[in-house]
């Protein structure tokens, strides 16, 4: 059975471990769905071809499902050997695709390196969310987290964040598209800042996905300076600060390598980026049985981020096997969600989804790897 790591002394917020791995933005992106389009077009044009080539390329890739070089019908044979030959048009592929019954589905892609990670699908009347990894592992070990239990193996590179994009939208029917991004699954994407933009520039240009930025999220546990930082990116998307907590008392509980962050420094730094880019920002707060849910927790966090224009997403504890926390009962969850509601803190509930296949993020990896 797997337990929590140890947690080692409070360390500053920007870095509350130091990473394994360089990071994953430090090496060449290693497939070609991680380029850039000038990049694209460099390679084309070093291989004696027209530059409009790499548009076609690209449009392949993010928007006609194309998953191999000869997928590509309407490029010259030669070409697409000399590509292929080097650089793969995907680093990754499926390992595992799970449904659980509500129609979540679950993707677990091999890495080149033969790790994993995970990205989940969830269909909701007209929406279709996909929720995407950054990290393998999480060096920030928030002690009700699968994720965080082995620390952080390594940081994912730009292509393999996009390419968790293109095999869940290869899963859709064709006339079907993703229409939501969330980063919240395994790992923490500011500390895998520079792999995380580059993705998302993919992500969001013309020439590529084109998710547009007012639907994508990003979920942070708190690193400030790079909440800071990101306010000012072209790219810069909805933000989720994960929360947990109503003072830093049971924060520093619940994120013991984190105590460094302060509950007011979060609020202050949510209501910043709200102003600075005019985006949705929600405060993430996973109610665990007697650690966050009383009535008491529900009324100081109101006194705290009342009145401040964010969101509360609650998300009852999904259960996570070598983990000894308890998830709230609905009583609970709804008395906590009535009096957010009656103090005016506009308050939603992720009820759970994709429990039996372990929807929580950095379970179905644990899964694999228990094995
Ligand atoms: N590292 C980032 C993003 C990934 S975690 C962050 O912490 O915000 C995304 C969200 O899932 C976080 O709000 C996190 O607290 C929540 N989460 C993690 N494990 C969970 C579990 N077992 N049950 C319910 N929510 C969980
Ligand atoms: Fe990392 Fe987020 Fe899990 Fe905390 S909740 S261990 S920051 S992935």
């Amino acid at each position: 059975m797997r337990t929590p790591a140890p947690a080692p002394a409070p360390s500053p917020a920007a870095a509350p471990a130091a990473p394994a791995a360089p990071p994953a933005a430090d090496r060449p992106a290693r497939g070609l769905a991680g380029l850039h389009r000038d990049e694209v077009e460099a390679r084309v044009v070093a291989l004696g071809q027209p530059r409009y080539r790499a548009q076609q390329i690209l449009a392949w890739v993010h928007r006609r499902r194309a998953r191999t070089y000869e997928g590509l019908s309407d490029l010259p044979a030669g070409l697409r050997r000399r590509l292929a030959a080097e650089v793969p048009l995907l680093a990754t592929t499926v390992k595992a695709a799970q449904d659980a019954g509500d129609g979540t589905r679950k993707l677990l892609l091999a890495l080149p390196d033969g790790d994993a990670v995970e990205a989940v699908l969830i269909p909701e009347a007209d929406r279709r969310t996909l929720c995407v990894s950054t990290q393998v592992g999480c060096p920030v070990g928030c002690i009700f987290c699968a994720s965080g239990l082995g620390g952080l193996v390594r940081n994912l590179a730009p292509d393999e964040i996009v390419e968790q994009v293109l095999h869940a939208e290869s899963l859709l029917p064709p006339a079907e598209k993703l229409t939501n991004l969330v980063v919240m699954g395994m790992g923490e994407p500011f500390l895998n800042y520079a792999a995380l933009i580059r993705a998302l520039e993919i992500l969001e240009a013309d020439w590529g996905v084109g998710l547009g930025s007012n639907r994508i999220t990003v979920s942070t546990v708190g690193v400030l300076d790079k909440v800071a930082r990101f306010a000012a990116e072209p790219v810069a998307t909805n933000l989720a600060l994960s929360l947990h907590a109503p003072n830093d008392v049971v924060r520093r509980r619940l994120l013991p390598r984190f105590a460094a962050v302060t509950i007011a420094q979060v609020i202050a730094a949510a209501a910043d980026y709200r102003t600075r880019t005019g985006k949705d920002v929600t405060f993430e707060y996973v109610l665990l049985a007697g650690e966050n849910c009383a009535p008491e927790h529900a009324e100081e966090l109101a006194d705290r981020v009342g009145g401040l224009g964010c969101k509360v997403n609650l998300i009852p504890w999904n259960g996570v096997s070598g983990i000894d926390l308890k998830t709230p009962t609905e009583r609970d969850v709804r008395r906590f969600e009535e009096i957010l509601e009656r103090r005016g803190v506009p308050t939603t509930c992720r009820r759970r989804r994709g429990d039996d296949i372990a929807a929580a993020c950095g379970q179905l990896r644990l899964r694999h790897l228990d094995r």
